[in-house]
């Protein structure tokens, strides 16, 4: 007679997770992570004792074709649909955990900030209203009425100088990269980036958290980045450094990555308002340029200059100040009701051209990248 193994409540979580579509999970205990205030999980679900990590990865011939710039739209379509089905499959975790009765929360999988006030949504609406007028008022066919020109003026007023307030620094409500490090799904690159064995940087992450006590896995022992540095080669923004170096620590697990720069070199290039900064024979996905210099300056002014880019990215109206709201959307809003097919990354090169330990591989993406000319 064959015996059924009974399977422990780790395992079928696992179960779930793998049946469901998630190519990597692991458990970490909210201990663990608590000590960072990025990645503390009570902030999100007090009495947090557990939390799951799951991942999936990207599909390598849409990479191939987003960083050799074939073709575009299949990998925002990839990123989009993957979000929602990290959505998805951490909701079947948490509705596997609340019928043994368990307490968990599904977290966002990204742009959900401790320091972005939610309240204010109501702005995200207001400036579509003003990008509308400054559309209207550049249109040489329009006049607008004596009212429109009164609420052009007023909205400017309102809306511009709180752009330039933006905060650069933005505090996730969960760091899934700290949840995924102790919980044994990968360790932290030189990038700063989530490192896997097999996908290397090509993953998307989830967590949920909740109040059963779960056997946790073990973070890697070894780390699957090989510091071959590609990934700051491939980093128009300039966000880390090629050479010096800063140690971080999760869950115990020391890792040695790159000294970072200021946020607002990333968020000028990923965030589309330049495809270009630190290098010209190529470009991200974005077609913008930075109107008055060649690049983002290289001490603490970069802070005030990207901050003046949104303002000046909604006053020039059309396809740019398109691109502004867009950031602004995510950062207020988050991506969770955003229909798939309307992601639209334009960088994050320095994830995609990164196949952790296979380093010919990256060689490859990298080779790619180089080649991909611009686009104008
Ligand atoms: S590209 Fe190289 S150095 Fe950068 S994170 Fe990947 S393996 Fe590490
Ligand atoms: S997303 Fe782009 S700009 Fe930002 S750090 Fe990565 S490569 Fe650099």
């Amino acid at each position: 007679m064959t015996q059924t193994k009974t399977l422990s409540l780790e395992e079928q979580i696992k179960k779930l997770a793998l049946e469901e579509g998630a190519v990597l999970v692991g458990i970490c205990s909210a201990e663990s992570i608590k000590n960072n205030e990025f990645s503390d999980p009570n902030y999100l679900f007090p009495g947090a004792k557990s939390v799951i990590s799951i991942a999936i990865n990207f599909d390598d011939e849409k990479v191939r074709k987003y960083l050799s710039k074939e073709e575009y739209l299949p990998l925002c379509y990839e990123e989009g649909y993957t979000t929602k089905n990290l959505k998805r499959i951490a909701e079947k975790i948490k509705a596997f955990l609340e019928e043994k009765g368990f307490g968990a929360h599904n977290c966002d999988c990204n742009y959900d900030y401790r320091n972005i006030n939610k309240a204010s949504k109501a702005v995200v609406s207001t400036i579509k209203i003003l990008i509308d007028l400054i559309n209207k008022d550049k249109d040489e066919d329009i006049n607008l009425t004596d009212q429109e020109e009164k609420t052009l003026i007023r909205l400017k007023k309102l809306i511009l100088p709180g752009l330039k307030k933006t905060p650069m620094h933005l505090i996730p409500s969960l760091s899934h990269r700290c949840v995924a490090v102790s919980a044994g799904i990968g360790r932290i690159g030189w990038s700063g980036n989530l490192i896997t064995e097999k996908y290397g940087a090509r993953v998307l992450l989830n967590s949920i958290i909740t109040d059963a006590k779960l056997k946790p896995d073990n973070p890697l022992e070894s780390n699957p980045c090989v510091k071959c540095k590609i990934c700051e080669k491939s980093c128009q923004g300039g966000l880390f450094s090629g050479d010096e170096e800063q140690t971080i620590t999760i869950a115990g697990v020391e890792e040695t990555i790159a000294k970072r720069n200021n946020y607002a070199y990333c968020i000028a290039v990923c965030s589309s308002m330049s495809g270009q900064n630190k290098f010209k024979e190529w470009s991200t996905w974005s077609p913008f340029r930075f109107n008055d210099i060649e690049r983002l300056p290289l001490d603490d002014s970069v802070d005030t200059y990207v901050k003046n880019m949104f303002a000046k990215g909604i006053e020039n109206g059309g396809e740019q100040a398109e691109n502004v709201l867009r950031l602004i959307e995510n950062t207020f809003l988050g991506r969770n009701d955003k229909r798939a097919e309307d992601f639209r990354p334009s960088c994050g090169f320095c994830q995609m051209v990164c196949s952790g330990q296979y380093l010919n591989k990256t060689k490859e993406n990298y080779k790619m990248i180089v080649n991909s000319g611009c686009i104008e």
